[in-house]
């Protein structure tokens, strides 16, 4: 595994792209003033990495903050994702089409299909294959598949994806999937890490953060580090941007990586891959 080393330290997908195993969230991040000021508040802070998705409405936002940054585009490595009604071979390349314009960008560091649809998501894989020879996209990869949905894939697939971004935090580990995906060279991918802001009134984790003298949110973002998994807290607030990704000056020992391990409930604050409705 890549040590870790600072923020614009990168996990090696697959097919050789550096991808920073730390980034900036902007789920539920207003379009607009908000969203820009974020990213460039984290552009800023050192952060090399956003992620956004069509569904999140504020793709031109993002766009704006990374041009209104000093920070050139191809430094920065973007993240966007089809959504569900999108779904099917001609409206995922349509879905990345306008992706691309909304961010103002003529292409896109990883593309990932937001959700398992039944029925569409292998179209949808097929219409991100042909973003990627056509290297409209330096890596493509799934959300939200569990291994079941991942087998079914890789059972027709031509690329296998270089990314799974899951929800996982101490209450929701997976370790099982997070070990198949490993054995495929599929990078795992934290979503929803500060478990949705619930995270901070756990007090094994509040007894950590005084150990180490550091915040819950930067013992929980070490621990997704130092597991191999990529990370994207979301913030808007300027301080809270800046303090999350202050977690390059320490480390977890592997006793506490274990008990943080031993935490998980299998709960979700997020829904369920098998049983989403929308
Ligand atoms: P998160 O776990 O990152 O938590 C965010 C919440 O924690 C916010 O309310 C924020 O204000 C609060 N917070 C952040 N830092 C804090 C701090 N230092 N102190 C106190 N509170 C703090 O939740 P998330 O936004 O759901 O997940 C992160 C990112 O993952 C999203 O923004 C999005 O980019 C991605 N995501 C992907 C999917 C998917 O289906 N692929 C689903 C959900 C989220």
């Amino acid at each position: 595994m890549a040590k870790i080393t600072d923020i614009q330290g990168t996990f090696k997908l697959h097919n050789g792209v550096h991808m920073p195993y730390f980034g900036l969230g902007v789920y539920l991040s207003e379009d607009g003033k908000e969203v820009i000021n974020a990213v460039q508040w984290a552009l800023e802070a050192g952060y090399r990495h956003i992620d956004t998705a069509s569904i999140y409405k504020n793709e031109a936002g993002v766009g704006q903050g990374i041009r209104k940054s000093p920070i050139h585009r191809e430094e920065v490595f973007l993240v966007s994702k089809v959504w569900n009604s999108d779904q099917g071979f001609d409206t995922t390349l349509q879905a990345f089409e306008d992706s691309l314009e909304r961010l103002g960008t003529d292409y896109l560091d990883l593309y990932l299909i937001h959700w398992p649809v039944k029925g569409k998501y292998k179209d949808s894989w097929k219409a991100l294959e042909q973003l990627y020879r056509e290297k409209r996209v330096r890596a493509i990869g799934v959300s939200n598949f569990l291994q079941h949905h991942l087998e079914d894939l890789l059972a027709t697939a031509e690329v296998v994806p270089m990314v799974n971004q899951m929800e996982f935090h101490p209450y929701l580990v997976q370790q099982p999937l997070l070990e198949f995906c490993q054995s495929h060279k599929i990078k795992y991918e934290a979503w929803s890490p500060l478990m949705q802001g619930n995270i901070f009134e756990l007090p094994v984790l509040q007894e950590l953060a005084q150990k180490y003298d550091k915040t819950v949110a930067q013992i929980v973002l070490r621990w997704d580090l130092q597991k191999g998994v990529v990370t994207i807290p979301k913030s808007s607030k300027k301080e809270r941007i800046i303090a999350n990704a202050d977690l390059f000056g320490f480390a977890l020992s592997q006793e506490d990586v274990n008990l943080l391990d031993s935490m998980d409930r299998g709960q979700r604050f997020g829904p369920d891959p098998d049983t989403f409705d929308f």
